[in-house]
């Protein structure tokens, strides 16, 4: 096979030589075949592969499909000298009391399990609770250096609770250099407030539930934070912040009224860099008795190593799980999971055997990275960066593929994310060798760039692009592409009707997405360049610490 990076370079020139759309399907048959992707994607998404779950049969299959797959194709171990690296998960049921107790030292009063409070605990532990913790309001819980702010300044939280405000200062402002205005920064998610009350060594952690803040109501966090959850086992969560969750509004109101505080006027202190943390002068008690299931899934890793900086790696990664066996749809209640995300994995494949292909070998390393369990929140990928087989600092970047566009060619590349960091750059040069262009995300106020597997390689500071066609179709136009989009939210996302139909799925756009990912994973990959984070992005400060 030719270079794909100088056969794009050729065909935007001869574009432009000639003013006639480039023909990249036909350049670049060879490698991204129809019949291989069909082929990947029958399989994968069949029913006998149920719907991929971890630690089900469905797992077993898709790892010996992945293993026989990279080890034909010649690639190399990617965990050491293994293809797989075991992903220990959990399940943890929390049985909350049904009241929390509020000690106001002249008065007791008792809070309702659902209707005013709800709380778990990550921690694998058959009993957690807080015992007499003082309440303290920190804001919004953030901590952010690279804009000067930090809400915990001159707290110690041990021993205590801290309540903060669900999403960012930004949201709702009119100011989008204010945090990020509506869009949400990850400091706004109840994640991030998670990992906070984590490093600040509180003993619990209760987020104020605001509606439009949260962008849903207080029904959504009853029924999501009730029955099981699914999280990393094998990680040491002992000095965690044991117990975590969310309070009612109206609850909030009455705390601070308790307090002698004015909640709205505090509210407008916490959007101000001069906010102090204050007591709420109650102190809580409260326990959870945990049920819990473990299991050992596995990540799969394989490597096609570089010839002068071997140690150096580009990192491409896709989930190869999805839901598995779930409530019937239609009379199917297999979630095949054909675009979410057989398909990511499919285009790693072909991308893995593009590279095999190339006379050109790479002086970088590139790890094809197929990561399990994201659907439960991330945790293959975040299991990854945690006992990363390859130094972090050696990783250059992270390109992630979530559902590969099957509805056509795109002229769009949309970038999930844009603006944080220098990979917007990389992407848009690859888009417009290919005739296209880049653009941000239509809904960036919806935190899309904190829902796939690039996120946990942002989170520790390695540069990460997840970007797709799919809002201007070549052919037929933008109102097309919505329409397609939106049609598949509606009637296939996570339901048994997101199946592989090899008559009706046009591989055109993903054909172009995955050879563009190619190029860029390429062009680093032959380069001395580390791509940065620009100056505004929250996850510099991976880099900074
Ligand atoms: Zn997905």
């Amino acid at each position: 096979m030719k270079n794909l990076g100088i056969l794009l370079w050729l065909s935007a020139i001869f574009l432009l030589a000639c003013n006639e759309a480039p023909k990249e399907t036909e350049i670049l048959a060879e490698p991204f075949a129809i019949e291989s992707l069909k082929k990947h994607m029958g399989i994968l998404a069949s029913d006998e592969f149920e719907g991929r779950m971890p630690c089900s049969p469905g797992e077993e299959k898709t790892v010996a499909y992945l293993l026989d797959e990279l080890k034909t194709l010649g690639l190399e171990p990617g965990i050491g000298a293994s293809y797989t690296q075991d992903v220990p998960l959990i399940e943890i049921e929390g049985f909350p009391d049904e009241q929390m107790v509020l000690d106001y030292g002249n008065e007791k009063i008792n809070l309702n399990f659902l209707d005013d409070y709800v709380i778990h605990s990550q921690r694998k532990a058959d009993k957690v609770g807080i015992k007499d913790s003082e309440l303290v309001f920190c804001g919004y819980g953030i901590v952010a250096p690279e804009r000067g702010w930090n809400d915990f300044e001159g707290v110690d939280l041990k021993g205590k609770t801290a309540v903060v405000l669900v999403n960012d200062p930004g949201f709702g402002g009119q100011d989008s250099t204010f945090f990020k205005g509506s869009t949400m920064t990850y400091y706004g998610r109840w994640t991030y407030k998670y990992e906070e009350a984590d490093r600040q060594g509180a003993d619990g952690l209760l987020i104020i539930h605001e509606t439009s803040s949260a962008g849903y109501p207080w029904a959504v966090v009853k029924s999501s934070w009730t029955g099981g959850q699914q999280g990393l086992s094998g990680i040491d969560r002992s000095n965690d912040c044991g117990v975590k969750g969310w309070i009612s509004l109206n609850t909030a109101k009455d705390l601070f009224d308790r307090a002698g505080l004015d909640m709205a006027k505090e509210i407008r202190s916490a959007r101000t860099k001069e906010f102090k943390a204050k007591s709420l002068k109650a102190k809580a008690t409260v326990n959870i008795r945990n049920e819990y299931t473990e299991c050992i899934s596995k990540n799969v890793m394989a490597v096609y190593p570089g010839t002068k900086k071997a140690d150096e790696y580009v990192i491409y990664t896709a989930h190869w799980d999805h839901i598995g066996i779930g409530r019937k749809v239609k009379e199917d209640s297999i979630y095949n999971g054909a675009l979410d995300n057989a398909s990511g994995v499919t285009a790693l494949l072909e991308i893995a055997k593009a590279f095999t292909l190339s006379d050109q070998k790479t002086e970088r390393s590139i790890g094809f990275l197929f990561v399990t369990a994201e659907e439960q929140g991330l945790l293959g990928s975040e299991y990854y960066v945690k006992k990363p087989s390859i130094p972090l600092n050696k990783i250059v970047c992270n390109l992630n593929m979530d559902g590969v566009n099957p509805a056509g060619k795109m002229k769009d590349f949309t970038i999930v994310g844009m603006g944080h960091s220098e990979m917007d750059e990389y992407a848009e040069r690859a888009a417009k060798a290919a005739g296209r262009y880049t653009m941000n995300e239509m809904e960036p106020e919806k935190g899309y760039f904190y829902r796939s597997d690039h996120f946990n390689f942002a989170k520790v500071g390695v540069p990460a692009l997840y970007a797709e066609g799919g809002y201007d179709h070549w052919d037929k136009g933008k109102a097309y592409a919505m329409e397609f989009k939106e049609g598949y939210v509606k009637d296939r996302y996570h339901a048994p009707s997101d199946e592989f139909d090899a008559e009706e799925w046009n591989f055109d756009g993903f054909i172009q997405d995955a050879s563009i990912y190619f190029n860029i994973g390429e062009t680093l990959a032959n380069s001395d360049d580390w791509p940065k984070w620009y100056q505004g992005s929250e996850f510099r400060r991976a880099i900074d610490q």
